[in-house]
């Protein structure tokens, strides 16, 4: 599977095969993004949201109207999408149409589009409905865990408590992972477990 960045806002992944692909986050769709989507084979789309924050679905109704990719949040932030005071737009100085999502996923469930499959991590704490996804041995983490940081849980629908559970499980998970997390650069499960003070206070 190939995995491109594209750093805006938020860090945007478009995950591809020869039929598939699966864009997380899309602040803005650009036309890198467009043309990936719309190369020659790729039967199936999708969008899947780490959480409803604005600054990570703003385009994401956009990608649906251009490629027919269907949408994807965790049931608990369905309601930023619904109502965009959730999504914070105030905090960003922007505003935003209300969209549903297609579909609502959660902990434990697979999200399969095409040959893509991603395992959903429900880690809550920075919003409600923020999730880590697992695939083979990466990990994208949305705004849960940061190469050196983790997302902020002062905002009205975070919760410190769910974040430190939150961020328990995601230590113990067995084995390595790459970490393509909502913003920063990359990293490793087992490197945030040395050197994350968020991740060795847990
Ligand atoms: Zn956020
Ligand atoms: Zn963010």
């Amino acid at each position: 599977m190939e995995i491109r960045k594209f750093a805006t806002y938020c860090n945007t992944y478009v995950l591809l095969t020869d039929s598939s692909a699966v864009v997380i986050d899309p602040y803005e769709f650009t036309p890198e993004i467009d043309a990936l989507l719309n190369r020659s084979g790729i039967e199936k789309r999708a969008v899947v949201l780490t959480h409803g924050h604005f600054d990570h679905i703003k385009d994401a109704a956009l990608v649906r109207e251009k490629t027919g990719a269907k949408i994807l949040i965790h049931k608990c932030d369905e309601e930023c999408l619904l109502y965009p005071r959730f999504a914070l737009c105030a905090l960003f100085g922007q505003s935003l149409e209300p969209f549903s999502p297609d579909e609502t996923f959660e902990d434990g469930d697979e999200i399969k589009v095409g040959d893509i499959t991603l395992k959903v991590i429900h880690t809550p704490g920075h919003t409600k409905g923020s999730c880590c996804f697992k695939t083979g041995n990466l990990l994208f983490t949305g705004d849960t865990l940061f190469q050196g940081s983790i997302g902020r849980t002062d905002f009205p629908r975070s919760d410190v408590k769910e974040m430190i559970t939150s961020l328990k499980r995601l230590k113990n998970l067995s084995g390595d992972y790459k970490i393509f997390a909502g913003h920063g650069e990359e990293t490793t499960l087992s490197a945030e477990k040395r050197q994350n003070m968020y991740l060795l206070r847990v």
